[in-house]
């Protein structure tokens, strides 16, 4: 059987990111650049008052206390007027600074004061006051020209806040994948009814719905689907008009288990069909070229810890190769077990934990788990502790690997 190493690796071998698109400014959150922007400003555009006050020469300042106020400027004005000796301009926050001036005194140390003659005079506290003080130089953060952000970059609301400034009202990025997610069973029944005996609740398509959203996907939900050939195929035909269709159940060995033969006779490449896993190890991954489109197709088993398992460790890294991302898989911690663990098994597992990284020493607890149907346990769970292959007693203490559930 495949390692998971291998499986992986046949996965991402069928990925390449999408073709870029453009999109306006604000649709495009956690998406990855596909050019490199250059600054079509300076930042900041002028020398610019870092706070409220009086824009002074600061030799003056050796020489007398009390200065002419020849205008005021707030952000968004121009100064009309150079200040020269003894003088000064009421400048705010944003501001440009007036020609002549080379510093800045905070309104809090200088006091108005009343003249004979009509102007307005502003006496300053300070004696201290340095050249360039309370003053941003033009271009510092950026300059006109420079790249400022480049091709790969994650658009987080910083960067989006990044393209504003430089005047990117659309950028090029890799669009988010589409996926088809179609949920097979005969006992399923939509969440919406009461299952009548042998049925449940179709809990995996809401599930693996939320797990695309959040690895960066475009869900298309198909619904569930019976376990029979020509409403599978239909349903099977619709999805490969996506980038990518996820299936879960009947891909096992059981006699209504025929998703790997609709998938096949649907044109869909089997690449691997099974994996040394648990849970998870019916997985199936195959890949469809039609009309130049290229759909990956996911087979997940039914049992939706299995379901989930596979998502996050083949799923998540496909969705997000595809949308041009470098960083794939959940990343790896290590926590030390709260208490002893038995192992067993000849599959390396993925077991739902409760990680607890509230203290230096992270510790983890992996959960009692009743099988791989058990959602109610995994809803406890914030991590998925991963123990090698063969039967071994964990003492409390020793260190795990652990890979953090995203939230
Ligand atoms: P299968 O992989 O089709 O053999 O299903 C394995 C187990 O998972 C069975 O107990 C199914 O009832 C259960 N199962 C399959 N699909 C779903 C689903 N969409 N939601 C919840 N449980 C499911
Ligand atoms: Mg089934």
């Amino acid at each position: 059987m495949l390692t998971l190493e291998v499986a992986l690796q046949l996965v991402l071998e069928q990925t390449s990111p999408l073709t870029a698109q453009s999109l306006p400014l604000v649709e495009a959150l956690g998406l990855v650049l596909a050019e490199d922007i250059v600054s079509d400003v300076d930042s900041p555009p002028h020398d610019k008052s870092i706070v409220d006050g009086y824009a002074i020469r600061s030799e003056d300042l050796s020489q007398q206390s009390r200065f002419e106020v020849l205008e005021e400027v707030t952000a968004g004005q121009v100064p009309t007027k150079s200040v020269a000796r003894g003088q000064a301009t009421r400048i705010m926050t944003g501001a440009p600074i007036p020609d002549g001036a080379d510093t800045v005194v905070m309104i809090e140390r200088t006091r108005l004061e009343d003249s004979q003659s009509g102007a307005q005079l502003v006496r300053i506290d300070s004696a201290a006051c340095r050249p360039g003080q309370n003053i941003i130089r033009q271009g510092v953060s950026m300059r006109r020209g420079e790249v400022v952000l480049s091709t790969g970059s994650v658009l987080r609301p910083i960067e989006l806040g990044l393209l504003a400034e430089v005047g990117r009202a659309t950028v090029q990025v890799y669009p988010r994948p589409r996926v088809a997610v179609l949920a097979t069973g005969d006992e399923l029944v939509p969440v919406h009814s009461i299952p009548a005996p042998g049925q449940i609740r179709n809990s995996n398509g809401p599930m693996l719905v939320g797990c695309v959203a959040q690895a960066g996907g475009e869900v298309m939900d198909l619904g569930c689907c019976r376990d029979d050939q020509a409403a599978l195929a239909s349903k099977v035909d619709q999805g490969l008009g996506a980038d990518i269709l996820l299936l879960s159940g009947g891909v096992s060995a059981g006699v209504l288990d025929l998703v790997p033969a609709v998938l096949e006779q649907a044109g869909v490449n089997k690449v691997f069909h099974k994996v040394s896993l648990k849970p998870g190890k019916p997985l199936w991954f195959g890949v469809c070229t039609r009309d130049r489109r290229r759909t990956l197709v996911f087979g997940l088993p039914g049992n939706p810890v299995s379901s989930l398992v596979c998502f996050e460790l083949f799923v998540r890294p496909a969705i997000r190769a595809l949308g041009g991302h470098s960083e794939l898989s959940l990343q790896p911690a290590k926590a030390r077990l709260a208490e002893d663990f038995q192992h067993r098994g000849d599959r390396p597992t993925y077991f739902p934990a409760k990680l607890d990284t509230s203290t230096d020493s992270p510790n983890v607890s992996p959960l009692a788990w009743q099988g791989s149907g058990d959602l109610r346990t995994l809803a406890a769970a914030n991590g998925l502790a991963y123990f090698p292959a063969g039967d071994q007693l964990y003492a409390a203490g020793s260190l795990v690997t652990v890979y953090r559930l995203p939230e």
